[in-house]
């Protein structure tokens, strides 16, 4: 039998497609190839589910990557962001028994923090509309023929569905854990389209063995607000803002995570080890000042009377080979300026951490690159290669930041893409739509 709209993927992005899809009276079916939907949105958050962020659609913009110009994701995701906002999200979940609450960092969040019930009311509209969610079915290749989609498992298979329409909502390439494939690339680049090639983004970094080993034994140590830059042959080419966490092997955090899409290896990044300190020079006139006082003191401990880490501090003292018995008044001044450049933010502030590598695919929240977006639609996200077939989620062209951005694209992204789906089917699909399906 034919469906209206058939969704590859049972992500947020892929059921979300589906259940608008049935909400404007289209016949929908999900296939997912794990044994249930919806693995990644129950990892979302530690399990904890952020969902959104609170504020206008117009600051979200400029927290997405991708695209072939800067700016371009963010103006891309625009149309969608509009058509179903964070505070639509908000409300669909509340209307259907799932409140939602505001962290005071304005990520929001199931009132249960628990990603988990938002699945659930998925499954449960889903069901409400009569959305097929087939479970354990991976699609490897579609067939186009007499404007209809035909969905393969194998080559020279029956095909396990036919639809009007088809949503590619198959998500990127990061935790195959959680379902990740990249088949939906390979169909795309079947069907015409470039795919840029994908990368891991929202990654930790690992940095160069010798510099950090000093910085071994803070690992699970977490800096608040931290400026950061990150820095290409001598010159800063972007910065970031937040919380810094040091792991066994390097950086990591939502300032680290966030700037990850722009890392390369040889990259240094400076992180300000005493965040709010002002820069290098107010750094090393502080510095003097407690010399002057405290003289006596090893550096590590001056270096925590001024609110340094204990860790970190004695990993400074390691890092410019000084004894731990060094008194702060013995400092010399070459050693006295790199301590407070390590400190400081802005300039040439900053410890530098240069970049071995940045993590793989099981350590990557998400996959930059994907499905390119100028052969997209906006507005419809439909294919401007191939009528009939729309894109949702991840497997476009689109990064977001940590916070929330990720999930509000899928959502944001699904639900458009189902709706226009569902209004090209009806406009062009020969199966009678169920009156049950209707809203
Ligand atoms: C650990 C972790 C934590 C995260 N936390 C957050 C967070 O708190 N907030 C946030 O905004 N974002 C978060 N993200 C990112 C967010 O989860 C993703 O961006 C989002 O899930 C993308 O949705 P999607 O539907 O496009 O893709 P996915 O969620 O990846 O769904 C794609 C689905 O397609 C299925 N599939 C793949 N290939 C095939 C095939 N050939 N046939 C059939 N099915 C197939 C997969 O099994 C999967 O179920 C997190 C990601 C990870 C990994």
């Amino acid at each position: 039998m034919a469906w209206d709209v058939v969704v590859l993927g049972g992500g947020p992005a892929g059921l979300f497609a589906g259940v608008t899809a049935a909400e404007e009276g289209a016949r929908s079916i999900v296939l997912e190839h794990l044994p249930s939907p919806g693995r990644k949105l129950l990892a979302a958050g530690g399990g904890q589910g952020n969902l959104t962020r609170s504020g206008e659609i117009a600051d979200f913009l400029p927290h997405y990557g991708g695209g072939a110009r800067p700016g371009e994701a963010g103006r891309f995701l625009r149309p969608a962001l509009y058509a179903f906002s964070n505070r639509d999200l908000v409300t669909w979940c509340a209307r259907r028994g799932g409140p939602l609450v505001e962290d005071p960092d304005g990520r929001v969040f199931p009132r249960s923090r628990r990603a988990g019930d938002v699945l659930d009311l998925l499954l449960a509209e889903a069901r409400r509309r009569r959305v097929q969610v087939r479970t354990g079915v991976r699609v490897r290749s579609i067939r186009v023929e007499r404007l209809r989609f035909a969905v393969l498992t194998a080559p020279n298979e029956r095909p396990v569905a036919e639809g009007t329409t088809l949503v590619l909502a198959t998500g990127g390439r990061s935790y195959p854990s959680l379902g990740a494939t990249g088949d939906g690339y390979r169909i795309a680049s079947s069907l015409g389209h470039r795919v840029v090639p994908p990368r891991p983004a929202l990654v930790p970094l690992v940095v160069e063995r010798r510099s950090f080993a000093p910085f071994v034994p803070c690992a699970g140590v977490s800096l608040t607000g931290a400026a950061v830059v990150l820095v290409r042959a001598g010159r800063a080419i972007a910065t970031g803002h937040g919380d810094v966490l040091f792991t066994h092997r390097g950086l990591s955090g939502p300032a680290i995570l966030d700037l990850s899409r722009r890392v390369l290896p040889g990259d240094v990044v400076r992180v300000p080890l005493l965040p709010g300190s002002g820069d290098v020079h107010a750094t090393e006139a502080r510095l003097g000042a407690e010399i002057a006082a405290h003289g006596k003191r090893t550096v590590a401990n001056l270096l925590q009377g001024i609110g340094v880490v204990a860790c970190l501090a004695r990993a400074l003292g390691t890092s410019l080979d000084l004894d731990p018995a060094t008194k702060a008044a013995e400092l010399p001044r070459d050693a006295r300026r790199a301590l407070a450049a390590s400190l400081a933010a802005g300039g040439d502030g900053g410890h530098p951490f240069p970049v071995r590598s940045v993590g793989g695919w099981n350590e990557a929240m998400v996959t930059a690159g994907g499905v390119a977006l100028a052969e997209v639609d906006p507005k419809s996200l439909e294919s401007r290669i191939v009528p009939g077939l729309f894109f949702a989620g991840e497997i476009l062209d689109v990064d977001g930041d940590t916070g929330g951005y990720n999930l509000q694209a899928a959502f944001s992204t699904g639900s458009l893409a189902g709706r226009s789906a569902a209004q090209r089917a009806g406009g062009r699909s020969d199966v009678p739509h169920r009156g049950t399906n209707k809203l």
